[in-house]
């Protein structure tokens, strides 16, 4: 597979699993040991479209259908010109 880091042209990636966090309408959705790959030089991170829909998908299942995530936690929120 050739292809070239859009950030630094590095041409080296490796494969790695790392935690994605989903985002939309400030709803959030961490996935752990989300498959991707890493540019060697700058560590920009390269997820495959079909990962992405996989999670877009269970981000919908849970938050349209009322399915209940493995784990919850409760995220601290604040807006930083009151810190
Ligand atoms: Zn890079």
């Amino acid at each position: 597979m050739t292809k070239i880091c859009n950030f630094c042209g590095n041409k080296n990636f490796r494969e790695k699993h790392v935690q994605y966090i989903y985002k939309y309408d400030n709803q959030l959705l961490v996935v752990n040991n989300v498959p991707c790959e890493e540019c060697e030089y700058c560590g920009e991170q390269y997820f495959k479209t079909e990962v992405l829909k996989k999670i877009e998908e269970d981000f919908k299942t849970i938050y349209l259908s009322g399915k209940k995530a493995l784990k919850e936690v409760t995220v601290p929120i604040e807006e930083f010109a009151e810190i």
